[in-house]
């Protein structure tokens, strides 16, 4: 029985009561969110050493960071390294992109070392063991699907939504389709001129989601992938048919989160947002940015974690980090440091603006600490605890020096507290 289907019949699992313990919400209420396919727990029961992490707008906003091998640099040992960054910076689940390699390999010992859960792209596996995209078959692309679910996978994208009534729509677009995985079915559809096979068969997808308990993210293959196309027709009525797809797959009790944009400017972000839960009835969303601009490359960890946070606190419940290496080149361990900083940064300003009690109360410890001039206890609470000693050490000033060389003598902090 799935996860999905235990919270129907009202049995609490352990990723239940793990999740509800570490939101520190009532069980029942977390019961009835999955149920409602508001909230997900992906978690692969042969995925055995992971640590449980729930995905809904009604709990604290999670992260993902991608990790992986490309064609062109593909060592096992640096992506375990990102990993191990991951799980040090507190990302919350991280995805195996890799291309390069031994995919399988590379795959299992990342789930092995990974107690967090663990997402793929199980059509980058295809595209790489088939170099002729016109010869794949859909059997080829289940067989490797379910081969990701054998191995512990937690949750897979899959890009159902590029359907063959859509794909004409990418012509009007300023930036094409810039999702991987996007592009290939699209791609197959034109040169086969036959359906995708994952909205065709989406029924033997569920069959195998349903068997290893896999959570569908229904990925947005025709995101927009330039500030130009953001909200346009091949992107919105695909979300559409993610919104069926969703419905179909609560049915057969899968669990499913929807894929979002990509490139929107701000002032799109909200309306966005509004319509994947009106069309996607309420499932949980997970974005990819939103970048807020084209112009940054080397900054694009800034230009999506100002979309992620206003994506956030309209909506979303998982922000799928960017690196200052988006659009560039393959993240180093700094790009995927950044990266998880920067989206920790906002998801933790939506949670504070939506309310949430822990968030606010980590910001307040912090503001005391800096009217006390407390430095260690500063340190301690930043998010990013090393950066910040760094700075504080770098700046020359003696350990015992109240102030910082910011205002030096006209310290305000000081001067107040000395008045007072
Ligand atoms: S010197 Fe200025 S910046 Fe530094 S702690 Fe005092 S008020 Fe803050």
């Amino acid at each position: 029985m799935t996860l999905l289907e235990n919270a129907r019949q009202r049995t609490v699992t352990r990723e239940m009561t793990c999740v509800a313990q570490n939101e520190k919400v009532d069980v029942d209420y977390l019961l009835k969110k999955i149920a409602a396919g508001e909230v997900v727990i992906p978690a692969n029961p042969r995925h055995k050493n992971l640590h449980p992490m729930g995905i809904g707008r009604c709990l604290k906003i999670k992260i993902n960071a991608n990790i992986g091998t490309s064609q062109v640099d593909c060592a096992l040992e640096r992506e375990l390294q990102k990993l191990e960054l991951c799980i040090k910076h507190k990302a919350d689940a991280v995805m195996d992109l890799s291309t390069g390699g031994k995919l399988d390999d590379i795959r299992t010992s990342i789930i092995h070392h990974s107690p967090l859960p663990v997402g793929t792209v199980p059509i980058y596996h295809v595209m790489v063991e088939n170099k002729k995209i016109k010869d794949v078959t859909a059997a080829q692309i289940f067989a490797t699907i379910e081969k990701h679910g054998r191995q512990g996978v937690d949750f897979i994208t899959v890009h159902c939504g590029v359907t063959k009534r859509i794909v004409p729509l990418i012509e009007k677009r300023v930036a094409g389709v810039v999702s991987r995985g996007g592009s290939f079915l699209a791609k197959w559809i034109m040169v086969n001129n036959q359906e995708n096979p994952l909205f065709e068969h989406f029924d033997e997808l569920l069959d195998i989601a349903h068997e290893y308990d896999m959570t569908l993210s229904l990925g947005d293959g025709l995101r927009p992938g330039a500030i130009a196309d953001a909200s346009d027709q091949a992107q919105i009525t695909e979300l559409q048919v993610l919104g069926e797809l969703t419905e179909r797959a609560w049915a057969r009790g899968v669990q499913v989160m929807i894929e979002g944009p990509g490139h929107v400017p701000l002032n799109l972000i909200q309306e966005n947002m509004e319509l994947q839960q009106k069309y996607c009835h309420n499932a949980p969303f997970y974005v990819l940015g939103p970048l807020v601009t084209d112009v940054a490359p080397g900054y694009d960890h800034i230009t999506s974690a100002i979309g992620g946070a206003l994506a956030a606190f309209y909506g979303a419940a998982f922000l799928c980090y960017v690196t200052p290496a988006e659009h560039l080149r393959l993240p180093t361990l700094e790009d995927v440091k950044d990266g998880i900083i920067a989206s920790r940064i906002a998801a933790h300003a939506a949670d504070i603006a939506k309310g949430n009690q822990e968030a606010l109360s980590w910001d307040l410890q912090m503001s005391q600490k800096r009217k006390a001039l407390d430095w260690d206890g500063m340190i301690g609470l930043a998010m990013d605890p090393e950066k910040a000693k760094r700075y504080r050490q770098e700046s020359g000033l003696p350990e015992s020096q109240d102030a910082c060389t910011m205002c030096g003598d006209l310290c305000a902090m000081k001067m107040i507290e000395e008045t007072l």
